[in-house]
Formats: C-alpha cells, structure tokens, sequence
C-alpha cells in the first residue's frame, strides 16, 4: 500500500475525495478503503453513505463505534488485512447485498443471480431449470463451470441414488444438481479469501470434509464422520459436490478452497476434469504405503481410475506395473500410460501369469474392477505381506478366500475417494506431463447435451472411456471425440 497506507482512498482516483463528503457521494457506489488513525476515521466515515461498501484493516473494524456505525447505516463491511487485487473488486450495493455481503466479485467476470442447471427428479430423470447462482461463504469460492467429466458414479447416482445423499436421504426430487468431475474460472471469493483470485482457472477434488470430526483432522475427508450433515439444524460444513451438495451439472458451484487447485495454462479444460480421477488413483496407492518405487503393482480393471492408476504407479517407479482386462483396447492405452505388461483375463490366466512374471507374486494389487473374481484373483496374486486396495464400490457382496488372505498376511485396504489431499499430488505429476492423462479422454459434448453425454458413457458407445461436457462447446448433434 505505500504511501497511501494514511490516506482515505476513493475509486476512481486515490485521494481526490479525501476531506471533502461532497465528493464521496458523487462516488456512489463505488467502494473505499479506509487505513487512517482512528480519530480521522471516524470524522470522515460520518459522511458515508447507506449501503456502500466499505473495506476496512482488522485492526479499525474493531473499535465499537465504527462497528456500530456502519452497522445503523447499513454500510457493509469486508474485514480484509489488506488486498491488492480489490482495487478490481466491485461489490453489489443493490437489494441482493444481504446475500452477497463479504463477497468479493469481478466486474470483469460478472456473477449473474440466476444459472441453467441440470436437476436430479425420479431416478434417470434430469431436468434442465433455472436456479440462484450459489454464494460462497467463508473458505469457500464460487466456481463458473467450464467442464464436467462423466463418471461412473454419477450413473450410479443418476440410476439408484446411493451413494449420494441430501437432506439425509436419497437424492431424487429435491432439485439436486449431480456431477463432481469438474473445473472451471474463480468467479467469487467468500468472505476472506484470498489463497485465489478472480479469473483463476482451477479443478476440484469432490469432498470437503465437516474439518471438525476425528477423521477429517487425519486428512480422511472422504471418510468424513459428518458426511451428509450439511442440511437444517445438522449444519456440519461438510461438503462433497455431486454427492451430498450441488455438484458441477450447472453453471456455478461453490467449492471449499482446500478443494480447488490451480490450473496450468498448458492444460486443457478436458484434461484439467481428469485430475480428481489421477488424484483417486494416487490415494489408494498412497494409502497402501505409499513408496511404491522398484516394487510391483497390479491393476485390475482398466476403467478410468484404473488406467490412471498405471500411469501414477509407474511414475512413482514402480516396477513392473502390469494391467489386468478384458478388453485389448483399453489394455492398449494401459500400456501407453505405462504398463509393462498387459494380461487379457479372458485369454490367460491372470493370477499365473502374474506369478510368473513377479517370482512370489505382486508387491501391491489395485482392484478397480469390484466383482467377486477379481477380488479373490488380487488375493491370489498378491505375495505375502503385500497389500491390496479395493477401489471400486460393488453392490453386491463378495465371497472371498480369507483363509489364504490371513494365513500369508496380506492387508486389506478399503479405498474411498480422493482424501489426504491425493489430487494436489496427481496435479503435480500431471502438471509436468509425467504422463498424458488425456488419452483416457475420448468425447465432449455441449453441457446442453448432457443425456446423451450420459448415454455415450453408460454404454460405451463409440468406445467412449472419459465424456466431458463443456461449457465452451456449442451444440453438435452427433458430438465429438477430441482431447
Ligand atoms: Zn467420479
Ligand atoms: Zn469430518
């Protein structure tokens, strides 16, 4: 701030109004920034007027009559240290301020009241509507959608309603919005933000836990113990977008920023909704210890978290990094993501083939495909001591062979989401290129096309692996594919 740091500054044009109230009301409804002693504080705040914003230092805002003051006025007030960008900052004195009131907002990027947004009604119903554009609150910021990947989960969701839940129930009519693969602009920064500004491109992890409950201390937060608690007199603060709160199928959403991560200009909008998917893959093997280099792994299923989860085992060193599936095209993008052997479980023998090429069988088996085969196929692959990460949710029980899982002490490890903050880590792997994450990319549809968006990921038409649906798009009947 300088040498402005005792003066009154008014927009336009630092200084111009100082000592003169005459001019601060042509002004209106511009904002100031206020950094004077007290004393001459409170002499030329006198002459403010109703419902201006006002920023003011910490260190001012506490002193009871200048609260007390703006209060009785309406004047809102924005407790900021100081910020730099604000200069830019336009805040909304309209009748739209009590909602909006600490909100940072960008005339560059304006923030409209309300947003087009995809609705979840009877199961397999998605209705396009209008709803308010959500504010964001504190540690939180508002997101403008600019992409969604598709994800097996939101067909899950879309079809059955588990594993979301609002309201502490299923998610169907209760205008719940899916989708929680998504990034996109800074549009709005809540109440003391300042880890981000405007115009910031970003992606998000789904789950930002409650904070307060054992496991979110732990960084768990996918293992929230308030998941779901976020409604009526249950407000916990927890969030998981897409599952328990407002997900990405809609203009707007407003993220935690612990949920946020930066993106590189270098990276697609395309690529940029595949990093929670990478960041998924890298919790489960850093949940399984983490130190992966020299030891191998196996994958089984290569859906999308499972080709992503060879590209992240490889790049943390692992070796040999072998794929299990079923169908040669995908094992074929497995292997140019890094896998060194390949095995189709419908022509060879999985398990003996794995034995054979480790010696005592895998150090570390990631099960991404979730049935009963190939549970009982990671258990006879791994060696002892070594470790399995059940990633996918099947809905139906699974007998396995325990016996052989105790007597060779091989661990068990129940992997759900993206916690420890895992997709900051898949970021920086992806960041540097360490391995294209876009092959697993294949179509992208206009957000306006959603269900058929849907309907090309569900079944797998055209091959689809990843759908993204993006804001940038125009409509194209027959879609597209592209990275
Ligand atoms: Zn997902
Ligand atoms: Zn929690």
């Amino acid at each position: 701030m300088g040498g402005l740091a005792h003066n009154i500054m008014c927009f336009p044009g630092a200084g111009a109004g100082v000592g003169n109230p005459m001019l601060w009301h042509c002004f209106r409804p511009y904002w100031l920034t206020i950094s004077l002693p007290l004393p001459a504080i409170h002499t030329r705040i006198s002459c403010i007027d109703r419902s201006i914003f006002v920023i003011v230092p910490e260190s001012i805002w506490k002193f009871p009559k200048i609260g007390a003051f703006f209060h009785n006025k309406n004047i809102m007030v924005n407790q900021r240290k100081w910020l730099p960008r604000m200069k830019e900052a336009q805040i909304s004195t309209s009748a739209d301020t009590d909602r909006w009131r600490g909100v940072a907002t960008s005339a560059a990027m304006p923030v409209p009241d309300e947003m087009r947004a995809w609705v979840l009604g009877d199961p397999e119903q998605l209705d396009r509507t209008t709803k308010p554009v959500p504010v964001p609150g504190r540690a939180e910021a508002l997101v403008r959608i600019d992409a969604v990947a598709i994800c097996a989960t939101d067909l899950e969701i879309i079809k059955y309603g588990t594993p979301a839940l609002i309201e502490g129930g299923p998610p169907f009519n209760k205008n719940f919005s899916p989708g929680h693969e998504y990034m996109g602009t800074v549009a709005a920064l809540g109440p003391g933000v300042d880890e981000f500004e405007i115009g910031d491109r970003v992606t998000v992890e789904i789950h930002s836990g409650c904070g307060q409950c054992k496991r979110c201390r732990m960084g768990m937060y996918t293992s929230c113990h308030n998941y779901g608690l976020n409604f009526g007199d249950q407000n916990k603060g927890h969030r998981a977008n897409g599952f328990t709160t407002d997900g990405g199928f809609a203009e707007y959403a407003v993220n935690n920023i612990n949920t946020m991560i930066k993106v590189p200009d270098t990276m697609s909008d395309e690529v940029a909704t595949l990093v929670v998917t990478a960041g998924t893959s890298m919790y489960g093997l850093t949940e399984l210890g983490g130190l992966v280099a020299g030891e191998s792994v196996v994958v089984i299923g290569p859906g999308p978290i499972g080709l992503l989860a060879v590209a992240v085992a490889k790049a943390l060193g692992a070796t040999p990094v072998i794929l299990v599936g079923t169908r040669e095209n995908r094992n074929a993008i497995g292997r140019q993501l890094g896998a060194d052997i390949t095995i189709d479980a419908r022509n060879e023998d999985a398990v003996a083939r794995v034995k054979e090429l480790t010696g005592k069988g895998a150090d570390y088996v990631v099960d991404c495909a979730g049935n009963e085969t190939t549970v009982n196929q990671a258990i006879h692959m791994t060696n002892r001591g070594g470790r399995i990460c059940l990633a996918a949710f099947p809905k139906e029980p699974a007998t396995f062979d325990l016996g052989y899982l105790a007597v060779n002490n091989i661990y068990l490890y129940g992997i759900r989401g993206e916690g420890r903050s895992a997709t900051h880590r898949a970021m920086a792997f992806m960041a540097e290129n360490r391995f294209d994450a876009g092959l697993v990319h294949t179509h992208t549809f206009p957000m306006e096309d959603l269900p058929e968006a849907l309907r090309y990921a569900r079944d797998r038409v055209d091959d689809a692996i990843k759908v993204v649906v993006s804001m940038r798009k125009n409509a194209n009947p027959a879609g597209s594919s592209g990275t």
